[in-house]
């Protein structure tokens, strides 16, 4: 199809015949309105939200070239691609370009033969791609990244900065800035720094109902994540996050031991190795990436269905950044993570000994507190998470958390506490949780014996809970401040203000009572058939046909492969979930499915009917 043919249509035409979809999501349909009428807009969504249609589609709609300033560099041939595959005139340029590519490219886009072309900010600043926009007729200007402007965000470029002058020299052509990140500093920053005053502003919901929060307390963290992965994605790609280097390795070499198709990622490895392994996460299917937080920026992938954390994240926006690279494509998918004392141990030491200036200290502190605060958390996961981000959520319970699901119970552990604390006390601050654990528990081992601890008044005093529910107690005083850990020497345990207050019994005290690893284990197969989130867009209820819904995933890996593209670009797991469901008997039925556009229904229509037996 021509921009010109489509040029007339409307905004719901192109989404239909472009891309396949049915119905524009949220608040998509009043932002290409807004933008088609030649309006500024400042978007926040949460990612997978479907911020590219809001200016794809209008980049379609309306006369003229749109550019796409991204600072993504390594995604945007990715996205040129995928937009290729829909049957639009897309370009990008970069410094991946040499420049005779970049000479053609500017030449299509002043002879009006492309629709889209991405570019870097850099590129876009330069006097020579300025000049090459005057010549050219323009639709619209994307900025996508915005919160790249700001400094008090995480990924500054001071590029972006620069493009403040697009506003001066091209004042009546739109501009359109969209962010995952919503704080609200950085969004001032954006409309600031971009002259951005009169735009729209559209806030999405951060909500990702498809994802479910799953914490557990950190026992045996190997076995924790073979089980989870086992019994939940057998086959499915996911992101496993981890510390440090070494343990993201040692993670993969186990992973591939067990039968995973398991890549490392992080800074140690050479960037060619890097690019490799990136490039399989996103082309191969089945692929576990297990890395530092060095990935994850610009993955696009959308059918990563877990993330699962062995360690700690720094704050809550890590958490949220990292676990929101699952389930993109609206299909259920999990955040999964164990955490132990000596995650906040390590943690809170690694902010202590670092070199930043005290205020930044404080700001770190604060937000790792908050971090522990939601792990060690009762209610509704999901509802913390969103009224972190100062959204009210009016429920109290998502129903798609493990809190909501199974809740925890929680219990007044002041006096296990206060045991706990003189029992420490007794022993003059020289050991660690396991050996004061045995006393409160009156265990009557060689070390009690030889150290006379059997004699102390604390010998015994605990027997009314279990050896892990005593972990428990001393991981939740860790975590509420009560008592410190001294990691420089095997993890004694010291007492500190906060233990005296407890001791003194001045305030009640409650802890959750968790629920043990083997416990969970049944309860997470009940689980899983007793909540079918409904989460995703497929039509209707039709049952998915698994074994056909698997069949599909290998043609589309085969075209994949021949078409040198990623298997999503082909279709997405929507689209193949609802043509197993739905088994479409030609090509007209096959033209209704979800993410099936002219193009490919062109491309890959009569290969799909063939195998669905058509
Ligand atoms: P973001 O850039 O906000 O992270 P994307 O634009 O990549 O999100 O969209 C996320 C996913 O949702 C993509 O797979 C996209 O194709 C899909 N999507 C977006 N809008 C719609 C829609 N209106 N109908 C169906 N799928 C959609
Ligand atoms: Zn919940």
């Amino acid at each position: 199809m021509t921009k010109t043919e489509i040029n007339t249509a409307s905004p719901l035409y192109v989404l239909k015949t472009v891309f396949g979809y049915s119905q524009f999501r949220d608040k998509q349909a009043e932002i290409v309105d807004h933008i088609i009428s030649g309006g500024d807009a400042l978007i926040l969504m949460p990612t997978g939200g479907g911020k590219s249609l809001c200016y794809q589609v209008p980049a379609l709609c309306m006369a003229g070239l749109t550019i796409v300033i991204s600072p993504l560099i390594a995604l945007m041939q990715d996205q040129v691609d995928a937009l290729k595959e829909l049957g639009v005139k897309a370009a990008l340029l970069n410094s991946s370009l040499n420049m005779e590519q970049a000479f053609a490219v500017k030449e299509q886009m002043i002879d009006g033969e492309l629709d889209i072309v991405y570019v870097s900010p850099e590129r876009l600043n330069t006097d020579d791609f300025l000049d090459c926009l005057s010549d050219c007729e323009l639709s619209l200007f994307a900025i996508d990244e915005a919160h790249c402007v700001s400094q008090w965000g995480h990924d500054f470029r001071p590029d972006y900065t620069e493009l403040s002058k697009l506003k001066q020299r091209f004042p009546d052509v739109p501009r359109v800035a969209l962010t995952a990140t919503a704080d609200e500093r950085t969004q001032r920053d954006i409309i600031k720094y971009l002259n951005l005053e009169s735009a729209r502003i559209f806030i999405s919901s951060f909500d990702r109902k498809n994802i479910r929060y799953k914490i557990q307390p950190k026992n045996n963290e190997k076995k924790q994540l073979l089980d989870f992965i086992k019994s939940e994605h057998p086959n499915d790609s996911g992101i496993v996050y981890c510390l440090s280097r070494a343990k993201v390795d040692k993670t993969v070499e186990w992973l591939t031991k067990q039968g995973f198709n398991a890549y490392p990622y992080h800074a140690g490895l050479d960037a060619r190795k890097r690019e490799k392994n990136q490039s399989r996460f996103i082309k191969e299917e089945s692929v576990i990436m297990v890395a530092t937080i060095a990935f994850g920026m610009g993955i696009d992938k959308p059918d990563v269905r877990f993330v699962a954390h062995l360690d700690l994240p720094k704050s809550i926006e890590a958490y949220y950044q990292e676990t929101g690279r699952a389930g993109r494509d609206g299909l259920e998918a999990n955040a999964f993570m164990v955490y132990g004392a000596e995650d906040i141990v390590k943690l809170r030491q690694f902010i202590q000994a670092s070199a930043a200036p005290k205020e930044q200290k404080m700001i770190e502190n604060k937000k790792l507190e908050d971090l522990i605060g939601f792990v060690e958390a009762l209610p509704c996961r999901r509802k913390i998470l969103l009224e972190y981000f100062d959204e009210k959520p009016s429920w109290t319970s998502c129903g798609n958390c493990d809190n909501c699901l199974e809740p925890a119970k929680g219990f007044n552990g002041t006096v296990a506490i206060q045991k706990a604390l003189s029992c420490i006390y007794r022993t003059q601050q020289r050991f660690g949780v396991l050996h004061n654990i045995n006393i409160l528990l009156g265990k009557t081992d060689e070390r009690i014996i030889k150290l006379r601890h059997n004699e102390l008044s604390t010998f015994g005093i605990g027997v009314e809970y279990s050896e892990s529910q005593w972990k428990s107690i001393f991981r939740q005083m860790v975590a509420l401040g009560l008592i410190d850990v001294d990691m420089d020497s095997y993890g004694i345990l010291k007492l500190n203000e906060a233990s005296s207050k407890a001791l003194k019994g001045e305030q009640e005290i409650f802890l959750r009572e968790d629920i043990l690893p083997a416990k969970s284990k049944e309860k997470l197969t009940k689980l899983k058939s007793k909540s079918k989130s409904g989460a995703g867009e497929s039509k209707g209820d039709l049952a998915v046909d698994e074994q056909l819904f698997n069949k599909l995933k290998a043609l589309r890996l085969s075209l994949a492969k021949e078409h040198k593209l990623a298997p999503y670009m082909v279709f997405h797991d929507t689209t193949l979930k609802e043509m197993a469901a739905s088994k479409p008997q030609n090509l007209d039925e096959m033209s209704s499915i979800t993410g099936v556009g002219q193009a490919k229904l062109k491309k890959y229509g009569e290969a799909f009917l063939a195998l669905l037996g058509v």
